[in-house]
């Protein structure tokens, strides 16, 4: 998950149109949910050339780099609703139906992360209590304010991380998952707190992303500065290229953590954010004097004098 920014005031047409305002009222009139249309919370409209597109999945899909928003891989976009539109698990409560064309609760999911059994779903536990259609209500009116993620959010106090409100950064953090063969995840708010939560809501720490984030580990750090080292030990680079091929793959690590079409930003920017991190992470499978080395070089670096 990383931090997104989204522009609130460049709604997808098909969510503030005629049809989306006469298919919510009908949904409140009669609070039957089943009448939630997709095509409107897709954006489905005809193209120039006749084929048929969606708006919103575009849109998103655009906002988030093609990526999920929740476990940060490529991936055909699903639209979730952050706060669930039909139910909510484990919750006497039926479902924030109002919030169904709402550009701040729409997010862009792989099927993983959001699937029933196994993802999100319909899960949406909170510190306080869950708001009814009622508490988003100015003089019998929705209010434009109160069904926004960020107001909704401040009330609640919900347990998932919004990627366009929360800094992922402060709850989230990475480690070797030597049983599993892999890197977790794992939060740093405490037990049982958002990032805790988060991860289990979504099932980040599943087997498949355990390994993808590992595989980003080794193709990108590890191998290449164990071939570094092996053309060290070779004679067949000199120290001082040595240096500066270490300098260059650091610049490179850095300018990826920051470029948001990459997947896993949030594990890149992990890595190269201490020393700590590097050495657990990064160059832990290193034999212990290429470890010492590696680590000496990343501290220069940081310092400015590599
Ligand atoms: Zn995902």
């Amino acid at each position: 998950m990383r931090k997104v920014v989204k522009d609130l005031k460049n709604i997808p047409a098909s969510l503030v149109s005629q049809e989306a305002i006469d298919s919510l009222q009908n949904i409140i009139d009669t609070r039957n949910n089943d009448l939630i249309k997709s095509d409107i919370y897709r954006g489905k409209y005809l193209k120039a050339n006749g084929s048929k597109g969606d708006e919103v999945v575009e849109k998103l899909a655009k906002i988030y780099h093609g990526k999920c928003a929740y476990c940060e891989e490529r991936t055909l976009i699903y639209i979730e609703h952050y706060r669930p539109k039909g139910r909510v698990q484990k919750a006497k409560h039926s479902g924030y139906f109002w919030l169904c064309y709402e550009w701040t609760n729409l997010l862009p999911t792989c099927h993983e992360c959001n699937k029933i059994g196994g993802g999100k779903a319909d899960q949406f536990p909170v510190s306080n209590k869950h708001l009814t259609y009622d508490d988003c209500l100015t003089n019998q009116q929705i209010d434009s304010v109160k069904i926004k993620a960020t107001y909704l959010n401040s009330k609640e106090a919900p347990f998932l991380l919004h990627p366009e409100i929360d800094e992922p950064k402060d709850f989230l953090a990475f480690e070797i998952d030597a049983n599993k063969n892999g890197v977790s995840m794992i939060g740093i708010d405490g037990i049982g707190g958002r990032g805790d939560k988060t991860i289990s809501i979504c099932n980040l720490n599943r087997q498949p992303l355990l390994l993808n984030r590992l595989n980003y580990i080794n193709d990108y750090v590890n191998t290449k500065i164990k071939k570094l080292f092996a053309k060290l030990s070779k004679g067949s680079i000199p120290k001082e290229t040595f240096r500066e091929e270490m300098k260059e793959l650091f610049q490179e690590l850095d300018s990826h953590k920051t470029d948001e079409k990459r997947t896993f930003t949030l594990l890149r920017w992990f890595v190269m954010e201490s020393a700590d991190n590097f050495h657990k992470l990064a160059i832990s499978s290193l034999p212990k004097n290429e470890q010492e080395v590696a680590l000496a070089f990343f501290k220069a670096y940081k310092n400015g004098t590599l």
